[in-house]
C-alpha cells in the first residue's frame, strides 16, 4: 500500500496518482450487513442452511476480530475459507494519504470506488480525535455535500454523490486497523465514539447512514452504542422523526444562527425549512429528555453572529428543549469569506448562554494544522482531479 504520512503543516501531497488507479478484482466484504453475508456465502456455494450460523462466524472475524485474511477464520472448515478468497477479499478502502496534528488529530485520505458510469474512484476523508476521556471518529455520509453553507469548505466541492453503508462502516473498519484496536474491547476504547460531521449531509443519505448506524452498533461485532452515535444535520426537517425512529443516534442540529434572516444566508437549507419547522421537528425527535439531549453546533463568525444580543436570542429560541450548545470557532480555510471571532467575544457569548442553564462548552480546535477540524474536511487532490478526469475521459475505456 502507498501513503503519505505527513505531520504538521506539511503539504497534503497524494502518493498514489489518480491515474494508476486499478479497481479491485474481487469485491470486499468489508462493511456488509448479515444479509450481504449470507448472498455471498451463497455464491460460495454454502447451501442455505447453513448460511445463518456461517454469517455468525463471519460476522465475528470481521467486526470484533477485525480479520485481514480469511486463514484466519479457523471456526471455518479449510474449503470454505479457499472458496471464499476465490471470490472475496476482507480488503479495506486504501488510505492514500495520512496526516497526524501536533495534537494528535489523524486524518486519512481513503481512497473509494468510482460508481456508476465513471470507474474513477472518488476521495474521503475521516478524522480521529483523541480526548482524555474518549476518542471520536468525525466520519463522512457524502463525497462533497450539495448544500453550500457559507462558512463550509466542504459545500464548495462540486463533486457529490452517496457513500454506501459498506463506505460509511468501512471507515471505522480503517480506523480501528490504524488504532491497533482489535478485538473490538468492551472499555477504555481508543474509538470510543462516531459523530456524523465529516463531508456531506447525512439525512440526504439516511438508508444507507442507518444500516451503518445499525452494523456499527451491533453487539457482537463493532458494539458502539447508539447513545454514542451522534449524526449531525444542517436541518432536513422531514427527515427528523425517520432519523430517531430507524437510528435512536443522538442528534446535533447545525443551528449557527437564532433568526431566519441570518440562517438563510448562513445555511441556504433554512429557506426549505425555516427555524420555527425545524424547532418543531426538534421538539418532536424521538427519545429527547434531560439524559438525551440535543446539541446545537453554533460556528462564531467575528461580527456576524457573535453580539450578546445573538446569544440572547438563541437562549431564548431554545426554550424548553433540553439542549447543549456547542459553540465552535470558525475554522478559516483558504478563500472563506469569514474570521474567527475573538476568544473574549466567545466567552462572553458562553456566559449568557450558559447563565440561561444550558451547557455551552467552547470546542477546543482540534487538528487545524492539518485542516481536520469542522468543515474544512476536503481532499486536496480535489484541485488536480478536473484535470485528471478530463485526460482520461478521452482515453479508452477509462
Ligand atoms: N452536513 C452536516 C454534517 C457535517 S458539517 C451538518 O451541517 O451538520 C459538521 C459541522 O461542522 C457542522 O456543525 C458545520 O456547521 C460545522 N462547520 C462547517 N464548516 C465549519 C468551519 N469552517 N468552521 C467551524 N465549523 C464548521
Ligand atoms: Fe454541507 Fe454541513 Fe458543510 Fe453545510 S455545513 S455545506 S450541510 S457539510
Amino acid at each position: 500500500m502507498t501513503r503519505t504520512v505527513e505531520t504538521a503543516s506539511a503539504p497534503f501531497v497524494e502518493k498514489a496518482p489518480l491515474e494508476l488507479y486499478v479497481a479491485p478484482e474481487k469485491p470486499s466484504l468489508i462493511g456488509l450487513s448479515r444479509s450481504e453475508l449470507a448472498d455471498a456465502l451463497g455464491d460460495a456455494g454454502v447451501p442455505p442452511a447453513q448460511r445463518k450460523m456461517r454469517v455468525q462466524q463471519l460476522w465475528h472475524w470481521i467486526y470484533y476480530r477485525g480479520s485481514t485474511s480469511f486463514d484466519d477464520m479457523t471456526t471455518m472448515g479449510k474449503d470454505l475459507r479457499a472458496a471464499m478468497a476465490e471470490r472475496f477479499t476482507l480488503a479495506r478502502p486504501e488510505v492514500v494519504a495520512e496526516q497526524v496534528s501536533v495534537d494528535g488529530t489523524r486524518k486519512w485520505l481513503l481512497r473509494l470506488e468510482g460508481d456508476g458510469n465513471s470507474k474513477l474512484p472518488h476521495d474521503v476523508e475521516c478524522v480521529y480525535i483523541p480526548d482524555t476521556e474518549r476518542g471520536t471518529l468525525c466520519v463522512s455520509s457524502q463525497v462533497g455535500c450539495t448544500l453550500n453553507c457559507t462558512f463550509c469548505h466542504t459545500g464548495t466541492q462540486p463533486l457529490v454523490r452517496n457513500l454506501t453503508a459498506t463506505e460509511i462502516v468501512a471507515q471505522v473498519q480503517v480506523a480501528r486497523d490504524e488504532l491497533g484496536e482489535w478485538p473490538s474491547p468492551k472499555e477504555d476504547r481508543r474509538l470510543s465514539n462516531i459523530v456524523f460531521m465529516g463531508m456531506g449531509e447525512p439525512l440526504y443519505n439516511l438508508d444507507h447512514v442507518a444500516d451503518a448506524i445499525d452494523i456499527i452498533s451491533d453487539n457482537e461485532g463493532i458494539a458502539l452504542s447508539r447513545r454514542r452515535i451522534t449524526v449531525s444535520t444542517s436541518g432536513v426537517v422531514p427527515q427528523l422523526q425517520a432519523l430517531g425512529d430507524r437510528t435512536a443516534a443522538m442528534l446535533a442540529i447545525s443551528l449557527h444562527a437564532a433568526t431566519d434572516e441570518l440562517r438563510d444566508v448562513l445555511v441556504p437549507i433554512n429557506k426549505k425549512y425555516p427555524i420555527a419547522e425545524l424547532m418543531a421537528g426538534i421538539r418532536a425527535y424521538p427519545g429527547l429528555s434531560n439524559a438525551r439531549r440535543v446539541t446545537f453546533e453554533y460556528v462564531m463568525l467575528k461580527g456576524v453572529n457573535d453580539s450578546p444580543a445573538d446569544a440572547r436570542a438563541l437562549v431564548q429560541l431554545l426554550k424548553g428543549i433540553p439542549a447543549k450548545i456547542n459553540l465552535i470557532p470558525f475554522n478559516p480555510w483558504p478563500g472563506s469569506p469569514y474570521e474567527c471571532s475573538s476568544w473574549s467575544t466567545i466567552e462572553i457569548f458562553a456566559a449568557i448562554v450558559n447563565k440561561a442553564g444550558y451547557a455551552s462548552p467552547i470546542r477546543t480546535p482540534r487538528g487545524r494544522d492539518i485542516l481536520a477540524a469542522c468543515g474544512q474536511l476536503k481532499s486536496e487532490s480535489e484541485k488536480t482531479r478536473a484535470s485528471v478526469r478530463r485526460k482520461l475521459a478521452v482515453q479508452p475505456g477509462a
